[in-house]
């Protein structure tokens, strides 16, 4: 992939153009906007243009070649480990927890890498690492850091970040990226050059889908069920775990239209065990158990967007078309759905950073606001 091939936030990719054409560049950036919408890719493909060896000049702009040695070395689709180019390095809390395994691994303990989770968080080790990589003599052109998640920095991590940010090495370049950038050091987000990313239309998902060879119904569905999170939509085509993970948010929004205190703590319990197990207390298991669980409550969301469309008699607004039987057992008025959004959007909140609320109590919280819900309206 090169610059050519990034779908949507044409605004983003003509700025990142612009500015490796003009060569002087900001040394701290800040790539924030919804998730999924392509700012970590962004990035990659964008350290990639500037560390290309033989870049073009097509009719958009300047573009990496996507062959080179350099460009072969990096890759969007690559998680951050696999990632092997000299001077370019994606941190991110996978990266962490494969820190975290090699070292293990050093102390000839068994690791099994094929089983590695993302941390929770970034903390000072994965910084300090960094520092030491950055203390090398570069010969080229760019070195690019990317901070992915930027709002999972720990506050030691943050200070110590903030500290190279202050005295930044010679063409070295520092891309946070982040969904929640109000989450982030307020000092280190005034450092960094913002770039807003925005949600990706409707019909651009559904023509990208097409091209990759859906059939309308299902590509329609698929660019509804987006929400311009255009990312979801390229792994959804090929990961078909998306059913699974709508069956079981359609059981939950069958749950909350009829909630009674009786199934406050089932609901709870159902919501979690969809997502991944609680094998151990552990730090890891917690996290990505918390990543699908932020994914529940957007679907949660969703259905109640269109329970509100229902009420307001705005039919044409449904996204889950397939679904009227049971959504339409929650549209008996629409305060109950404002409430609703309301109170899935709080739990949303409170389970990410900064907050970092117990997920089973915030469910079980949200369960009894249903409940109430329910009697009220
Ligand atoms: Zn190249």
């Amino acid at each position: 992939m090169a610059l050519r091939n990034f779908v949507g936030n044409e605004h983003a990719v003509r700025f990142l153009r612009r500015m490796a054409e003009k060569g002087t560049i900001p040394h701290a950036w800040l790539f924030s906007g919804p998730p999924r919408v392509g700012k970590r890719t962004l990035a990659i493909e964008w350290a990639k243009l500037l560390n290309c060896q033989s870049p073009s000049q097509t009719d958009d702009g300047l573009d990496s070649c996507d062959r080179c040695p350099s460009c072969c070395h990096l890759s969007s689709e690559r998680p951050s480990y696999a990632q092997t180019h000299p001077v370019v390095q994606v941190l991110d809390t996978m990266m962490v927890a494969y820190w975290e395994a090699a070292e293990k691994a050093r102390e000839d303990e068994r690791v099994d890498f094929t089983k590695l989770k993302p941390k929770f968080s970034l903390g000072i080790n994965a910084i300090r690492r960094l520092r030491e990589t950055l203390s090398n003599q570069t010969l080229w052109r760019y070195r690019v850091i990317i901070v992915d998640e930027a709002e999972r920095l720990t506050e030691e991590a943050s200070a110590a970040l903030l500290k190279t940010l202050e005295e930044p090495p010679d063409r070295t370049l520092f891309v946070l990226v982040s969904a929640n950038p109000w989450a982030i050091h307020p000092t280190i987000r005034s450092r960094c050059q913002p770039l807003r990313f925005r949600l990706i239309p409707y019909q651009t998902i559904f023509k990208l889908l097409k091209a990759k060879g859906m059939e309308d119904g299902e590509a329609s569905l698929l660019a509804k069920l987006a929400r311009g999170k255009v990312g979801w939509a390229i792994n959804a085509c090929y990961e078909p775990t998306w059913r699974q993970f709508r069956e079981h948010l359609f059981n939950l929004i069958g749950m909350m239209v009829t909630m009674s205190w009786w199934d406050v703590s089932r609901f709870a319990e159902i919501a979690t065990k969809g997502t991944e197990e609680f094998e151990t207390e552990s730090e890891t298991s917690t996290a990505s158990q918390r990543r699908q669980l932020e994914e529940l409550l957007e679907g949660l969301m969703l259905s109640w967007r269109d329970i509100l469309a229902l009420a307001l008699e705005a039919d044409d607004l449904v996204v889950n078309v397939d679904w009227l039987p049971v959504l339409k057992e929650g549209t008996k008025s629409p305060e109950r759905a404002i409430k609703m959004l309301q109170e899935i959007r709080q739990t949303y909140r409170k389970i990410r950073p900064p907050f970092n609320a117990n997920p089973q109590l915030a469910l079980e919280l949200l369960a009894i606001q249903s409940a109430q819900a329910v009697e009220t309206f």
